[in-house]
């Protein structure tokens, strides 16, 4: 990994590049922050800009024999302490047990959090620890000589999921480190750390990345193929995380389905009430119908109605609002335009809570046809007002 490959957080790259060149690397460090905001990319960067033969100012080579082993993540001298699932009918479980998979995913993706982990190796959010037993390796893997670098170098991903008898057993290492060993490790939950390891490690607080810097990350991605105004509207709601903001992005298209059936409904409901317009009631029936047959069953149709309640706040809130907080996307925004002036102060508590009260029908297994056709004729009186 080279640092370019992590989005922003140009100081604390100049942090620790300057740390190398003054040939003050702390033995132990612990970067902390948001999931999502490039600190486990911060940190293989780094281990590989200090064991690389031919640094440059900023980053590593790339082609000296150490980086393309780091580049695969396969150099003798870099280890990896990361939570793991144990396998139904196992005693035992370490983490080299999944290292192949690890390399995968984080060769994958540059940027991934604890649950995509642990689906990746099929568990789920509650399990993935790092297991008592893992201390005996950590201590085997510390006595190896080094192979081919001046630092051996342990990477601890996430070291909040270690079990106690194995984080007093790191402790102990901590306090007496063995010569030329660097210890990184990387946490979304500081305070969940016992205190004495975090004493003996020196934070670096890895912060959210701005909007800006996602935004444009966003569009270096063709996976996702964002346009502009969509990738700037992301990098809005991301909460200056790149991984939140990928997620976002691929909910994107349920977000488009979303917006095209609230206009639809919007525009309907106004024919119906202010044009006496009976086609439009036809074809606001089949709206509902349509709906409560859609692919996506019970959960998609709550999305919607989460989806509807937004959209209804935020054009309630248009005219009060500075445009930057306003949270729509460039579609969404020209339809407020024209539509926010029938959300008004005579309709919007009632919308919002005939919206809810539909989605708490949906929990509540009542019929979606009803639910739906109901609610479009609770939306034609209320926009009348
Ligand atoms: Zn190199």
């Amino acid at each position: 990994m080279y640092f370019s490959d992590v989005i922003g957080q140009d100081e604390i790259k100049a942090r620790l590049i300057r740390s190398v060149k003054q040939g003050r690397v702390p033995h132990a460090q612990l970067l902390t922050g948001p999931e999502g905001v490039g600190k486990l990319g911060l940190a293989l960067a780094y281990a590989q800009y200090i064991c690389c033969e031919n640094r440059s100012e900023s980053d590593s080579c790339g082609i000296c024999p150490s980086c393309l082993k780091y580049q695969k993540l396969e150099h003798p001298d870099l280890h990896f302490v990361f939570p793991v699932i144990k396998p139904a009918g196992r005693t035992s479980v370490i983490c080299d047990d999944f290292i192949g998979d690890f390399r995968r995913m984080i060769l994958g993706n540059r940027y991934f959090g604890l649950n995509d982990w642990l689906a990746f190796i099929g568990g789920d959010a509650k399990q993935g620890l790092i297991y008592a037993n893992e201390s005996e390796e950590i201590l085997r893997k510390l006595s190896l000589k080094t192979y081919e670098s001046d630092y051996k170098v342990m990477i601890i991903w996430l070291p909040e999921k270690m079990n106690i008898a194995c984080a007093n057993k790191l402790l102990k290492i901590l306090e007496e480190p063995p010569e030329k060993t660097l210890f990184l490790l990387v946490s979304n939950a500081p305070d969940e750390i016992i205190a004495t390891i975090l004493s003996r490690t020196q934070q670096i607080k890895v912060s959210a990345l701005i909007p800006a810097q996602l935004s444009q990350a966003l569009l270096r991605d063709e996976e996702l193929k964002l346009s502009e105004s969509e990738a700037n509207f992301v990098a809005r709601i991301a909460r200056g995380s790149y991984l939140n903001a990928v997620r976002i992005a691929k909910e994107n298209d349920e977000n488009k389905i979303n917006f095209d059936r609230f206009v639809q409904l919007m525009r309907l409901a106004w024919q119906v009430g202010n044009r006496k317009d009976h086609a439009a009631l036809k074809t606001l029936r089949r709206w509902s119908e349509d709906l409560a047959a859609s692919p996506g069953g019970r959960e998609g149709q709550k999305n919607f109605l989460a989806y509807s309640q937004r959209m209804i706040r935020e054009n309630f809130v248009l005219r009060f609002a500075e445009s930057e907080i306003n949270y729509m996307a460039g579609n969404e925004s020209d339809f407020a335009q024209r539509f926010s002036p029938f959300i008004h102060e005579r309709n919007v508590e009632e919308l919002m809570n005939e919206f809810d009260l539909a989605e708490r029908h949906i929990e509540q297994n009542v019929s979606g046809k009803m639910v739906f056709f109901d609610l479009a004729l609770k939306t034609i009186m209320l926009l009348k007002k």
